[in-house]
């Protein structure tokens, strides 16, 4: 153990019947005693904190130190299991925060009040770096020879970039056969990890991964390891930084194994309880028609996280119901096709701590929304654009405002998934519908179609004037 802060660190359950306590030391990713999800928490009088979020700007002044580099570890005091000289990082987080005018009206919102945050910018293209940087450096603190994780298809690119570059924690990554996005996979292959492609969905992969963990004693990457979700926090607090540190009234995010949606109400929480923040957003989850576990708990089951005491036998007899029916995830949005999402109660504890709410949208609505993103700035991947798409819904049911200001969080890059954006802008809406109807998907009104053209000057200069 190389001095981890255990002065000022440990874990605890969430189960507030349980609340067991254990050492940030102990590589764990459920509850010993209850099988519940754990939290990091903090002792922060122990903690140097900054007394104003401004005074983080300091860390601007000092690009050199990668510690002030980092998107995440610039925000080191706010999650400090780590002593600094241990963070493995490899210059994550650096990414962008936009007011997005040429997208706004497309979402319903007055010009200057929708904001992107593309964390597609990060160094494998997609906000797993920010939780990857903490897990990895949790790790190496632990000891860990070997990690381990199921995927559909981004969280394997981080670990697998991580893994190459650190070069001590070799990887495995498992991930459903025909179930990953090309981009995904071509990093996973190109860093050099071992992919294991299991027969089978994500759900499937994660439950064999906790069993691969245990059986053989394998560091979990997933999300339910506590210490990624710390790393997640800090795109929160970017957002925050990028509105000069104030609170945007809304902060939207897609919703699949719902680790963001955690770490980002903590993240909120956190902040009011130290007294740097005076109010939370509202989180607004959005998940896909075809992946709406989350949607139906919420809205149709009206679970609750009830102040800790979560009907865990509803939950249970929900997805006993789920598989009776034989109810599987079906959208193009890959990474959040997810039936059982892991860090379900944590998300549910966000929504209570910020008046949050879940809204589902269609495969279509999701390619279309991801079309006008694209035209209005960098783009990114289909599960990023249902957080626009749910904003436009929210907006035409009144529950969102015009003048509020909202931030969606494109959590991947575009070319994570050419395939479907290339299909998008070339197919007729028959052969759309032909080839994606299962999914709901069946035109293309914001397609951009390539010309084509003879050989010949005249067809060119036609074609470029037309
Ligand atoms: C992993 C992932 C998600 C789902 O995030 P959760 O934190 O698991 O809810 C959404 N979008 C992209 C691009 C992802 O890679
Ligand atoms: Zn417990």
């Amino acid at each position: 153990m190389k001095s981890i802060r255990t002065d000022i660190g440990y874990q605890e359950c969430i189960n507030v019947a349980c609340r067991a306590r254990f050492d940030v030391a102990e590589p764990l990713f459920e509850c010993p005693t209850c099988g519940d999800l754990l939290d990091v928490r903090y002792d922060w009088s122990q903690a140097v904190l900054p007394k104003r979020l401004n005074d983080f700007e300091a860390k601007w002044a000092v690009p050199g130190d990668p510690l002030a580099f980092s998107g995440v570890w610039q925000y080191h005091e706010l999650l400090p299991f780590a002593p600094p000289q241990n963070v493995i990082t490899v210059g994550e987080g650096k990414t962008v925060f936009q007011q997005a005018d040429r997208v706004a009206p497309y979402a319903r919102m007055n010009v200057g009040r929708l904001f992107l945050q593309y964390e597609g910018m990060n160094p494998s293209g997609s906000f797993k770096d920010n939780g990857m940087t903490a897990a990895f450096t949790h790790a190496h603190l632990v000891g860990a020879t070997r990690a381990v994780c199921a995927s559909t298809g981004n969280t394997s690119a981080s670990v697998a970039m991580y893994a190459a570059v650190d070069g001590r924690i070799p990887a495995i990554v498992l991930v459903g056969s025909g179930k990953i996005a090309y981009g995904k996979l071509a990093q996973a292959l190109d860093y050099g990890v071992r992919v294991v492609e299991v027969e089978g969905d994500f759900d499937t992969c994660m439950r064999r991964v906790k069993e691969v963990a245990k059986e053989l004693g394998i560091y979990l990457m997933n999300s339910l390891n506590p210490f990624r979700l710390e790393g997640q926090k800090t795109i929160m607090y970017r957002v925050i930084e990028g509105l000069l540190w104030d609170v945007p009234e809304w902060v939207v995010v897609p919703g699949g194994n719902l680790g963001n949606s955690s770490a980002f109400g903590k993240a909120f929480q956190e902040l009011r309880e130290m007294g740097l923040i005076s109010r939370l957003p509202r989180l607004a989850v959005i998940v896909a028609e075809g992946a709406d576990t989350l949607y139906r708990i919420v809205n149709q089951e009206r679970l609750a996280w009830n102040d800790g005491r979560v009907d865990d036998a509803r939950i249970a007899a929900f997805y006993d119901q789920m598989d009776a029916e034989n109810r599987r995830a079906k959208t193009v949005a890959s990474a959040i096709e997810i039936n059982r999402p892991v860090n379900l109660k944590k998300c549910l504890r966000s929504l209570e701590w910020t008046g949050g709410l879940v809204e589902k949208v269609s495969d279509q609505e999701i390619l279309d929304a991801k079309a006008r993103i694209g035209a209005g700035g960098f783009g990114c991947e289909p599960a990023s654009a249902a957080t626009v798409a749910g904003v436009r819904k929210l907006r035409d049911a009144g529950v969102i405002d015009a003048d509020d200001r909202v931030v969606c969080v494109l959590t991947g890059h575009p070319l994570k998934d050419p395939n479907i954006t290339v299909a998008y802008h070339t197919l007729d809406d028959e052969v759309i519908a032909e080839k994606y109807g299962a999914y709901g998907f069946t035109k293309a009104p914001h397609a951009n179609r390539p010309v084509r053209v003879a050989d010949d000057l005249d067809a060119i200069v036609a074609a470029i004037q037309a």
